[in-house]
Formats: C-alpha cells, sequence, structure tokens
C-alpha cells in the first residue's frame, strides 16, 4: 500500500493524483498529495511510476499499511527503485519495460470499482 510522499521531493506536478485508478489521493493544500482514502490502494505502483521526482514510497505489502518513517524510506534508496527498474520513463533505455500493459488492467480495475461502490444500495455503503 502506499504509505507515504517525502514532502521535500514532491513538485506538485499532480500526476499521481491523476493516474492513481483507485483514487486514493486528494491535492494537498500548498503541499504534497493527501493520502485520502489508501484503504482503497490496490498497491499497482502507477503512481510510484508516474512521480519524476521519485517522492512516493509504497510498500509491497497489499494487505496492511507497514510502519515506515521519511528518514528510513530515505536512507533505504528504495525511492524511485521500482521506477528504474520498470525501465519506465527515461529508464526505458536501460532495463526492459513490462508495466505499460499492467497500467490498463490496473485502470480498469479501479474503474469497475468505482462503478460497484456506486451501484452499490445506500444503506450498504454506511
Ligand atoms: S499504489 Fe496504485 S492504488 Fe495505491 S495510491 Fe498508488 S496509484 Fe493509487
Ligand atoms: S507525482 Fe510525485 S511530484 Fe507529482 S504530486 Fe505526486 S508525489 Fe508530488
Amino acid at each position: 500500500m502506499i504509505e507515504l510522499i517525502v514532502a521535500e521531493r514532491c513538485t506538485d506536478c499532480g500526476a499521481c493524483i491523476e493516474v492513481c485508478p483507485a483514487n486514493v489521493l486528494d491535492p494537498g493544500r500548498g503541499g504534497p498529495p493527501i493520502l485520502a482514502r489508501v484503504e482503497d490502494c490496490q498497491t499497482c505502483f502507477m503512481c510510484e511510476l508516474y512521480c519524476r521526482a521519485d517522492a512516493i514510497y509504497v510498500a509491497p505489502d497489499c494487505g496492511r499499511r507497514v510502519a515506515v518513517s521519511e528518514a528510513e524510506v530515505l536512507a533505504s534508496g528504495r525511492l524511485g527503485r521500482y521506477r528504474k527498474h520498470s525501465g519506465w520513463d527515461e529508464w526505458a533505455e536501460q532495463f526492459p519495460n513490462e508495466q505499460w500493459l499492467m497500467e490498463t488492467v490496473f485502470r480498469r480495475a479501479g474503474e469497475a470499482a468505482a462503478q460497484a461502490r456506486a451501484e452499490r444500495p445506500a444503506a450498504a455503503k454506511e
């Protein structure tokens, strides 16, 4: 699940908000995007892939959140690693990119989940 956004790296480009298929993020108020609905995160890594500032950390555990601090993530060298090793964007010439198809898969899954939520009877949403 998405765990954090490193504020000092974020350029406020909004790409992560736009690509998230599960609508997890909201625009920040003068700061990085807000992790508004983490429980909806699909651990798809799309936000990480599209963050050119390498500011987002998504932990591989898709069932629960893990306790990790900004300092730990910065020191770990994990920021941007998934993006790099996926051959995303500027890394396309150096690493094989096997993520492009998954983008469509996750987007469709997100759309289906949103539609199911919208069609759920009002009582079930409470
Ligand atoms: S990992 Fe996927 S679902 Fe989770 S916040 Fe990032 S883009 Fe959204
Ligand atoms: S994609 Fe990265 S730089 Fe852009 S708003 Fe999201 S966290 Fe900030």
